[in-house]
């Protein structure tokens, strides 16, 4: 039942255009929320008026304005009976506005056994955003055919204006939640964190920095320049950001050392950009490694002991025990007891002298004046090895595929050594009559070297630890494999010191592969 529309706009309706259009200027959702249905209501004539809030995939049951009383369950049971079968749920499903002349007539109007509000007539309007719709409105009256197109035309306006409104105060609450969710974060994280403008402007701290600065009150550090601290730490992000003409993306790492603080640190710089991909500013995170450095510092300085104040009384012992075993009957029990104590001070020996060359590796300068065919090094390699994996039978071959390649600058003692552990540790941990297959190639500017066995193979959760200082892996197979696990850290260092990389694949019970790269010089 439709009516003739001979209504024009008045003068109240263009006012409540103007308030509806300064809801544009509120930004706590709830409030415009309230406001939409007040006005609502105002500019209909309606006698009550409810709203939902409909998000993306569902109703916000937070955001339910109706101005009945409710409990708790009836409320849940009204809202979805409204939205499933009613009038509000019609409006939602179609996206468009609706009147229900007659409440009487109209199944889209659903009467609850104690509503105390007789209601004849109502209109439903929704609020439609990019066709999805943000949300309901239904007003109601007591009267029969109280409303009329031209107030659904005139709802509608109203609703369009709102729906902005609606959607600007979400976008800003959205907002306001993410920045409190990053600056949780931000001050959950315990490394020093400050983001910094394109001019080295601080603009943002979290509580570490501020620690850092000896300042807790962030307004007295955001908005100066990290040249106005004396903060020898940030000497090289100084730098780095007068140097950084390029504009590329780039992240610099540093290891500094606060004078101040007394601590040292893992800095990161890193480039952020802003919505137009233009250099925004920087980020500097600064990770606390003081305990990490002190036990570096401990560990150089057993070293030292190690080599000096242990070497002397291990080789008296040595001597003496020769000594005495030269005046003892070899068919004596003690016979037996000081060769026990020779082989013991031997392999404590042995152990100060893989100590000792992983740190002479670390530290003492490459000797790097010579061309080296590597090639012909794991050639070399294979061949002296074939004596060791003779004694248990193990078949150890070679495909190597070098011709052509340049020469290396390389340390080749250190990377003969490199190779002799990749090998020898294919022979100690492969059981008897194995195979073993060293490849050595070049591809893509880069040296390979590679050596599978189908030994005893590692399980996952080793493989990215072997290369540790002392990292061996249990295993009864290798129990009797003599060793201290610091071979493959000196290989990692020797590789890593002439600019390349290490590499393990294994699986346990099937077989390893070890392997590394090198660099080569670029041909022209
Ligand atoms: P070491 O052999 O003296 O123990 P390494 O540093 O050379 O020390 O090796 C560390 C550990 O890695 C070894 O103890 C062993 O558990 C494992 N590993 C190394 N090479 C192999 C291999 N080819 N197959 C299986 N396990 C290996």
């Amino acid at each position: 039942m439709s009516q003739t529309d001979t209504q024009h706009p008045t003068f109240a309706d263009l006012e409540l255009l103007s308030e509806v259009s300064q809801l544009l200027t509120l930004l706590d959702l709830d409030r415009v929320l309230q406001k939409v249905i007040s006005l609502a209501a105002k500019a209909v004539g309606a006698a009550k008026a409810s709203l939902f809030l409909h998000d993306e995939y569902d109703v916000d049951w937070g955001h339910i304005f109706v101005t009945r009383d409710l409990a708790p369950d009836e409320f849940f049971y009204v809202v979805r009976s409204v939205l499933d079968k009613g009038l509000a749920g019609w409006v939602l499903r179609h996206r468009q506005a609706a009147i229900v002349y007659d409440t009487d007539v109209d199944d889209r109007w659903i009467v609850f056994p104690d509503d105390s509000y007789e209601v004849g007539s109502a209109l439903c309007v929704p609020l439609v955003y990019n066709q999805q719709v943000l949300a309901v409105v239904t007003l109601v009256h007591p009267e029969k055919n109280h409303f009329t197109d031209y107030h659904s035309r005139l709802m509608t306006i109203v609703a369009n204006q709102a729906t902005v409104a609606v959607r600007n105060a979400q976008l800003f609450n959205r907002l306001q939640a993410q920045q409190r969710q990053l600056e949780t974060v931000l001050q959950a994280i315990p490394d020093v964190l400050l983001v910094l403008d394109e001019h080295g402007h601080i603009l943002l701290i979290n509580d570490a920095a501020g620690d850092f600065f000896g300042d807790t009150n962030p307004s007295l550090v955001i908005g100066r320049h990290l040249a106005d601290f004396s903060e020898n730490a940030l000497a090289p992000v100084l730098e780095a950001l007068q140097n950084s003409t390029t504009r590329e993306d780039k992240q610099w790492l540093f290891e500094v050392r606060s004078e101040r603080r007394k601590k040292d640190f893992q800095m990161t710089l890193s480039v952020w950009r802003d919505a137009l991909n233009d250099l925004a500013g920087y980020v500097v995170a600064m990770h606390d490694v003081t305990t990490l450095r002190d036990l570096h510092r401990f560990k150089d300085e057993m070293l030292r002991l190690a080599s000096h104040d242990l070497r002397a009384p291990l080789s008296l012992i040595a001597g003496y025990s020769d000594l005495l075993s030269m005046d003892i009957d070899p068919t004596l029990p003690s016979f037996e007891h000081i060769d026990v104590i020779k082989r013991s001070t031997e392999r404590m020996n042995g152990l100060l002298d893989d100590l000792l060359r992983v740190e002479q590796v670390r530290r003492s300068p490459l000797e790097l004046n010579e061309q080296v065919d590597l090639g012909a090094l794991a050639a070399e390699t294979v061949h002296d090895m074939q004596p060791m994996a003779g004694s248990k039978t193990q078949q150890l071959t070679d495909d190597i595929n070098t011709d052509g390649m340049p020469g290396v600058v390389a340390d080749p003692a250190l990377i003969r050594r490199a190779m002799d552990n990749l090998v020898s540790n294919a022979v100690k941990y492969t059981p008897e009559n194995g195979q073993i297959l060293v490849r050595a190639y070049a591809k893509k500017g880069q040296f390979h070297f590679v050596v599978e066995d189908n030994g005893i193979g590692i399980p996952p959760e080793h493989l990215n630890r072997v290369f540790e200082s002392f990292y061996r892996v249990k295993d009864d197979r290798a129990a009797n494999v003599s060793g201290f696990g610091l071979g493959l850290s000196l290989v990692r260092t020797i590789i890593e010191r002439h600019k390349g990389e290490v590499w393990v694949e294994s699986e346990a019970g099937v077989g390893s592969k070890f392997g590394f790269w090198l660099p080569l010089p670029e041909q022209h």
